[in-house]
Order: C-alpha cells, then sequence, then structure tokens
C-alpha cells in the first residue's frame, strides 16, 4: 500500500514540481488553518491532472495566508477511463449523491440532461464542483471529472455521434448490462461509452424512440425492478467499472 496516504490531500491546479513554493486558495488557508489546525512544517499532499501527486510541506501558515514547498512527487498524473455519465437531474440530495459516488466510481464526465419529465432542471454547478472535488480528495483520484452545462436531450444527441451512448431503458425490450458489455468488449471499433440515466418520471415514448433510432445507442435493462435513478446511475457505472473499466487493474497503484 502507498506509503503517506494518511496526509490529507487537496486538489490544486498549479503546475507543481520539486522545490516549488505554493501559495493556497484562502478556501484551502482556511481549511489547514482553522479545520484541521495543521501547522508550519506539517506535510500533505498536493494533487491534479496534470502533474500528479507530490509531498509538500508548510512553510507558512495564518489565518489569512498558506505557502507548501514542494518536496518530491508521490505519484504521476493517472487519468480514469473515458466512461461519462449522462443523466437527468434529479431531487437535490440525490442528485449530489450521484455526482459524489460517481465520482469515487471513476467517471471522466458528468452531462446533466434535460427530457421532457425532468422536474430539478437548475444545478448550482459552483456547489456540484466543491462536491465533486471533495469527493476526489477523499477516494485518492488524481483528477477531477468535469461537469458540463445541463442540455436538452435531443440537442445532446445531436453532438454524441463519436460516443456509444448504453441507455437505461426501464420501459423497452433491452438486452441485459452482462450482454450489452460483453458485446462492447469484444466489438473492435470500441467508441468510448456515455451512459444515459432518466429522470424519476422516466423518458416519453417519444424520447426513446428517438433515441433506439441511432445506431450509437444500445438500449439496456437494469433488471426486472424499477430503480431510483441515483441507484440506476451508480449500478450501470459499477458494473461497466468492473467489466470494462479500471477496476480490473487491481487495488490502488
Ligand atoms: N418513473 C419511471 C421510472 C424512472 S426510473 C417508471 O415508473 O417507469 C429513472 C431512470 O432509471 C429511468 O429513466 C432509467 O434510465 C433508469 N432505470 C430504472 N430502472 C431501470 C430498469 N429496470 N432498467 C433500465 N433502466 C432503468
Amino acid at each position: 500500500m502507498r506509503e503517506n496516504y494518511t496526509l490529507k490531500r487537496l486538489y490544486n491546479n498549479v503546475a507543481l514540481s520539486k522545490g516549488a513554493f505554493i501559495a493556497l486558495p484562502k478556501d484551502q488557508v482556511h481549511y489547514l488553518a482553522t479545520v484541521l489546525r495543521m501547522q508550519e512544517g506539517d506535510e500533505l499532499r498536493l494533487f491534479n491532472n496534470e502533474t500528479g501527486e507530490w509531498l509538500g510541506r508548510v512553510t507558512c501558515l495564518s489565518k489569512r495566508s498558506a505557502e507548501v514547498e514542494i518536496i518530491e512527487q508521490l505519484r504521476l498524473p493517472f487519468a480514469v477511463p473515458d466512461v461519462r455519465l449522462a443523466f437527468a437531474p434529479v431531487r437535490k440530495h440525490r442528485t449530489a449523491f450521484i455526482f459524489e459516488k460517481a465520482t469515487e466510481l471513476g467517471v471522466a464526465q458528468f452531462e446533466p440532461i434535460l427530457t421532457a419529465r425532468t422536474q430539478f432542471p437548475k444545478l448550482n454547478l459552483e456547489k456540484v464542483q466543491t462536491q465533486i472535488i471533495e469527493a476526489a480528495e477523499q477516494t485518492e483520484r488524481l483528477d477531477i471529472p468535469a461537469v458540463r452545462a445541463p442540455q436538452k436531450l435531443l440537442d445532446w444527441l445531436s453532438t454524441q455521434t463519436n460516443r456509444h451512448i448504453v441507455f437505461a431503458d426501464e420501459a423497452g425490450k433491452a438486452l441485459s448490462v452482462k450482454d450489452v458489455l460483453e458485446k462492447e468488449s469484444k466489438d473492435d471499433v470500441q467508441a468510448p461509452t456515455t451512459l444515459l440515466i432518466g429522470p424519476e418520471g422516466g423518458f416519453t415514448t417519444l424520447e426513446r424512440d428517438s433515441l433506439r433510432a441511432l445506431k450509437n445507442v444500445t438500449p439496456v435493462s437494469l433488471g426486472p425492478r424499477i430503480l431510483r435513478a441515483d441507484t440506476a446511475a451508480l449500478s450501470l457505472l459499477t458494473l461497466w467499472q468492473s467489466h470494462l473499466g479500471d477496476w480490473n487493474e487491481g487495488s490502488a497503484a
């Protein structure tokens, strides 16, 4: 198991390199000084998508500012597989749950989708960004998933011709996840996958027909019961990671 993993880790999107001195943003100053009550000389980890994870030492710390000296690199940059989650936002706490859990489950990008029955179209993207950064810090990810602004389903579909959309269709005849993923792993031309989950009210017949008419869309069944959107999103993502994603590369490196 990697040493230092008990040290606090903070996402910091600046070029991290040995010997660099990094001034932390004020929310992280507050966190270190007031919440964690860290002292000068304490160690922590800073990471981002581009330069990976580095050991740092607090060189100066006050209520208003903090500086960290970068000591050595701990992990190289490591991106998650290119699996995206397109979903119709549901009620707030369940949507927050989807963002947190799907970040832990290694989703590369969130694409909120507005469908006819979406009841919660408004997303506070700033709040979402904070949630996913906290989830990424906790889950030892080295990259932060992107979150796109909400898009209407049909507008979004027209921009997805280069993706394989696995569409969780609760109403129609569809293959099992096992069959869809087995087929995907055999196909030589593997377009990167986007998982699509509908709103609490489900997709309309028109939406389902539009989706099923597209050759890059594969309907999938998530079994005989109707799952809540959050359950459906995380179940499908888990199965995808296990079958085709980075859960086959052993424990956290
Ligand atoms: N209100 C709808 C269910 C919506 S569930 C109804 O009663 O039919 C929310 C979303 O989760 C669905 O749009 C679908 O994308 C997914 N989902 C839930 N259960 C599913 C299942 N058994 N198979 C496939 N997708 C499912």
